[in-house]
């Protein structure tokens, strides 16, 4: 297991629990507002509902078989969820309302990105960057970008929610490389996804590094035909050494 570095002209990141802690502490809080602006928009919400929705709607991209890493449409499920909780249909500005929150929730979630930026800082000199993030709204990915001042680093920012495929799938793969302008085999991508980051990878044909910093919030098998990762950190700053030898 190691990383040719002779031959990587690119780093492309993860985004949650890879580069920003986004745990099941944050995904509560987050369940929280939108539990908020429900209550009070329709009144009090069945919460256990509402947690098995939210479950549901996470990993329906990866699920059927075989799965086809759809995307969520985020106005979409946000009108079933509240057609499922209430029995009945949003008007237009309730649900405008609700998707609000569920925006300003998790840019305001996201923080503490000290140490990405040391990584990147050292790294931006000798590669280029990419960012690729499975989540279904974008605008919410890049303002929360620019909150934490990383989107000044990535050349690149390809966002499941605009292109409608999640990783493992091959397109947010070689999307990023050809904004990057770079080849698959000339990228490293770090996440913490073995599914997702490593599997999608590796099956786009770059290096996988496995970070194991935070506990992913998806877990997936393990299967014996899956690739091994090139390279594992157990943090951020293992990828300078990893990275620039
Ligand atoms: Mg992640």
């Amino acid at each position: 297991m190691a990383i040719d570095i002779s031959i990587v002209r690119a780093v492309v990141f993860d985004y949650g629990n890879t580069l920003v802690e986004f745990g099941q502490d944050k995904i509560r809080m987050y369940d929280g507002a939108l539990a908020g602006v429900l209550e009070r928009l329709f009144g009090p919400p069945d919460l256990e509902m509402l947690a098995a929705i939210r479950d549901r709607d996470r990993m329906a991209p990866y699920s059927g078989n075989p799965p086809e890493y759809r995307e969520n449409r985020l106005p979409d499920i946000t009108g079933e969820l509240i057609r499922a909780l209430y029995g009945r249909r949003a008007a237009p500005e309730q649900l405008d309302e609700v998707l609000r929150v569920r925006y300003e929730a998790f840019v305001e979630l996201v923080e503490g990105a000290d140490e990405a930026r040391v990584l990147l800082d050292r790294l931006r000199g000798r590669y280029r960057l990419g960012l690729v993030s499975n989540y279904p709204d974008g605008a919410a990915i890049r303002a929360s970008l620019d909150k934490v001042k990383l989107a000044e680093y990535f050349e690149s920012v390809v966002v499941s929610g605009d292109i409608g495929y999640c990783k493992p799938h091959p397109l947010p793969f070689s999307r990023s490389a050809a904004e990057l302008g770079v080849a698959p085999g000339e990228i490293v991508f770090v996440g913490d996804n073995w599914l997702a980051d490593v599997q999608g990878a590796k099956r786009a044909g770059m290096q996988a590094v496995h970070l194991v910093q935070w506990p992913p919030h998806e877990v997936f098998d393990r299967a014996p035909d899956h690739f091994q990762p090139d390279a594992a950190a157990s943090c951020l700053a293992e990828l300078q050494t990893i990275l620039l030898g």
